[in-house]
């Protein structure tokens, strides 16, 4: 049939010809053709279904050791996901240093629906078990949580979890499912800020949920059509393929932090080094420290003197980039906290996060050391910065 230009520029010839490409096309379709009425075509409406999330959900899920793994616009939307799968009346334990974001989810929005959260200490087992109720369904932990790397026991916290059959949620966004393997320590859903390390290039916004529990991925899956927080085609596919250098990424981050926490732990200006690698409870779950460390000015009115005077580190909220990243939890994850409950939680002025990326460690460790040296020498001024940045 020879076809009119008006209909040449819309018909597409090629759909869905394969050319045995190294990386998946972007499947950047709304909507696919179903050439049998009724017939099971793998995928019918982009919400519900496309090739790039199928490709990138199936990668996710062998990394976890899940049997099926959702990808969501981003690692909240996975968590409300998880969290969404329970009813009203229900009863979740979280950790008292739970995620800003996953703490104002359900207390701002989940609560309103009448599901119900108590906040413990989960790094002591026996205050999760004391706060199982009647009608509690999940425990939910963090480990190592933010800013101050405490670790929660997935073994023990996982026992309790059957032996009162609940179900264990962990968010393993730090450790990444190279680092740690909840679901192998008897968790039964990982989640996961795919914005972090999975991505590792600060470029996109995503979240993923994996499970080996086929009811809970039911739902799961009932969530991420229903409510339509899936992740888009586009972003799947990028994510996809910067998962490929997601081992190299992140064990030359994890060597360089290791090199940075030697570094620290050195410095007279220092009163603190938070550092996963430093926990015998944390190595006993986890293949290494990780690549997020924190640490405290001994005097938190040179925080600001002491930013001035970097060079490389990127100075913003979020972690997990090929570069590194410096935040400042009192004035950026943890603002919305009145100080006097930040600094009971001892979230003070001082208390920098570094979430280290993937270049030189001598480099790094040179230009924290000629901060910390600027910022704590009485006489600094912004101009010394400047000749540091120029020379
Ligand atoms: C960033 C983050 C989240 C939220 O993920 P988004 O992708 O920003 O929605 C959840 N948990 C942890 C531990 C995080 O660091």
């Amino acid at each position: 049939m020879s076809l009119s230009k008006e209909t040449e520029v819309i018909f597409d010839a090629r759909r869905g010809i394969d050319y045995d490409s190294a990386n998946p096309p972007l499947y950047d379709s709304s909507t696919f053709h179903q050439k049998t009425l009724g017939g099971g075509a793998p995928f019918d409406y982009a919400r519900s279904g496309n090739p790039n999330r199928a490709l990138l959900e199936e990668k996710l899920a062998k990394l976890e050791g899940g049997s099926h793994a959702f990808a969501y616009a981003s690692g909240i939307a996975a968590i409300s996901a998880v969290l969404l799968t329970l009813n009203t009346g229900d009863h979740v334990i979280l950790p008292d240093d739970v995620y800003g974001g996953t703490f104002r989810l359900t207390e701002q929005i989940l609560t309103r629906f009448d599901i119900q959260f108590s906040t413990v200490n989960t790094t002591h087992l026996q205050e999760i078990e004391q706060a199982i109720q009647d009608n509690t369904k999940l425990i939910y932990i963090e480990t190592p949580s933010n800013p101050l790397f405490k670790i929660t026991d997935i073994r023990g916290a996982a026992d309790i979890a059957r032996h009162h059959q609940l179900l264990l949620a962990v968010d393993n966004t730090f450790m990444t499912p190279l680092g740690q393997s909840p679901l192998a320590l008897g968790a039964d859903i990982v989640v996961h800020s795919a914005t972090k390390f999975l991505s590792g290039h600060s470029d996109i916004i995503a979240g993923v949920a994996i499970t080996n529990n086929a009811k809970v991925a039911d739902a799961l899956y009932l969530l991420q059509n229903g409510t339509g927080t899936a992740l888009s085609a586009q972003d799947s596919w990028t994510l996809a393929k910067h998962l490929k250098t997601l081992p190299v990424r992140f064990n030359q981050s994890v060597e360089n932090a290791k090199k940075l926490y030697e570094a620290l732990h050195q410095r007279d200006e220092i009163a603190e080094v938070y550092y996963p690698g430093n926990s015998d409870l944390h190595l006993s779950q986890a293949h290494h420290g990780g690549a997020v460390l924190g640490f405290r000015l001994k005097d938190e009115t040179k925080a600001q003197a002491f930013v001035d005077a970097l060079s490389l580190p990127l100075v913003s909220v979020s972690l997990g980039g090929v570069e590194t990243i410096l935040s400042h939890p009192a004035t950026m994850s943890h603002a919305a906290i009145p100080k006097e409950v930040r600094d009971a939680r001892n979230i003070t002025f001082g208390l920098f996060r570094l979430s280290v990326g993937i270049e030189s460690a001598d480099e790094l460790i040179s230009d924290l050391n000629y901060a910390f040296k600027e910022a704590f020498n009485e006489s600094t001024t912004r101009q010394i910065t400047e000749q540091h940045l120029s020379s």
